[in-house]
């Protein structure tokens, strides 16, 4: 049976019911939950974090201010009472097994990863409604979506812009190479901070490919930033290839930062389901204007094929020129979109 669960679309007060399929619960939670949730497993923390890999407890952080609400749980900023470091808390609500197969799995993915292009995980707190807490590296600049937002949606130039596509594909890299699928890139799941670090997070529907080259047949994410293949899976054999529809992800989120826009509707059209089946699947991928020079048109065209297997992975997507021959200045150009961030970066 379905399960409907509601995933954000992107003009930001709309919502669209998706079915879940994945109904399995998880090993994380077969046993007694909160002697499972400890912190030792965990990558060890920076010397910046203030911990020593040991167990942490709610009560040795204060709230600061909620950052920001989702599907998983609300995410506050924190503050260490000892030490005065400031993380991001990640509460997860576990109610039901998708939720807890969801929880277990996005805690194994941020055991397993150790990278500059992915947000760290300091620990894992129990809390005492029995659920988990992720005690998450802060990123001050808060996401590529408020970052957008913040600029009254202005297109990013496009130095700047391949910029951004190298830091993401470098973290796509990153969980590919080591089997992980994300399934839900897009710009509110791409944490920026003030330095100019661009990191991925939220790994609530990723998924640990088992097989070297195993098809997924779930359909969780977010439907917008879908490619055909996951959208209207049963048009295409019923199972797709979620390294290539990372890809389609990664190129509809930099060619949105590109637009000020969805890429797929017009600016203020409602995305409901049959909309975006229409945009997703039926239509051809929007073609970049003139202005655009030919190396974006291009490595957005190799991102946005519809054919998936035609689509470029993300090793190749490095090796393209948009990538290769970026601008230094794109970086500077990047900081400086960023810089009104600085100030308010505060607590
Ligand atoms: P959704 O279901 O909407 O994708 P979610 O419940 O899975 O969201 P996240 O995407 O992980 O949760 O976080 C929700 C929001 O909280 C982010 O969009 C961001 O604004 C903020 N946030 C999350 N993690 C951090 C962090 N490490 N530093 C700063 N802000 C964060
Ligand atoms: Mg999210």
């Amino acid at each position: 049976m379905a399960v409907m669960r509601q995933r954000r679309l992107p003009q930001g007060n709309l919502t669209l019911e998706l079915p879940i399929k994945e109904l399995t619960t998880s090993s994380y939670f077969s046993g007694d939950r909160r002697s499972r949730f400890t912190t030792s497993a965990l990558p060890p923390a920076p010397a910046s974090a203030g911990f020593s890999g040991s167990e942490h407890r709610l009560s040795d952080f204060e709230k600061v201010k909620v950052l920001g609400r989702g599907n998983g749980g609300t995410v506050y900023q924190v503050q260490h009472r000892r030490t005065g470091s400031i993380y991001a808390l990640k509460s997860l609500i576990s109610d039901g097994p998708i939720r807890r197969k969801q929880v277990s799995r996005e805690i194994e993915i941020l055991r397993r990863t150790d990278s500059n292009t992915v947000v760290r995980c300091h620990g894992v707190i129990p809390t005492p409604s029995g659920d988990v807490a992720l005690l998450l590296e802060y990123m001050d600049g808060g996401t590529l979506e408020s970052l957008l937002a913040a600029r009254e949606r202005r297109p990013f130039p496009e130095s700047a812009l391949a910029c951004v596509a190298h830091q993401i594909l470098l973290g796509l890299s990153y969980l590919h190479s080591h089997k992980i699928v994300h399934r839900d890139i897009k710009p509110g799941n791409l944490l920026i901070n003030t330095a100019g670090e661009i990191k991925i997070a939220d790994f609530g529907v990723s998924k640990i490919m088992r097989q070297p080259l195993g098809p997924c047949v779930s359909y969780v994410g977010t439907s917008a930033y879908m490619s055909p293949e996951r959208f209207d899976p049963e048009s295409y054999g019923g199972k797709y290839d979620p390294y290539a529809a990372d890809v389609w992800s990664l190129g509809l989120t930099v060619l949105e930062l590109h637009l000020g826009h969805f890429p797929l509707l017009p600016p203020g059209q409602r995305p409901d389901w049959a909309t975006l089946m229409c945009a997703i699947c039926f239509r051809e991928p929007p073609e970049l204007q003139e202005a655009a020079s030919a190396d974006f048109r291009d490595f957005i065209s190799r991102c946005l094929q519809k054919e998936s297997s035609k689509r470029w992975s993300v090793a190749q997507l490095l090796a393209h020129p948009f990538i290769t021959r970026r601008d230094l200045s794109g970086f500077d150009q990047f900081r400086e979109i960023i810089s009104p961030l600085v100030t308010n970066a505060e607590p």
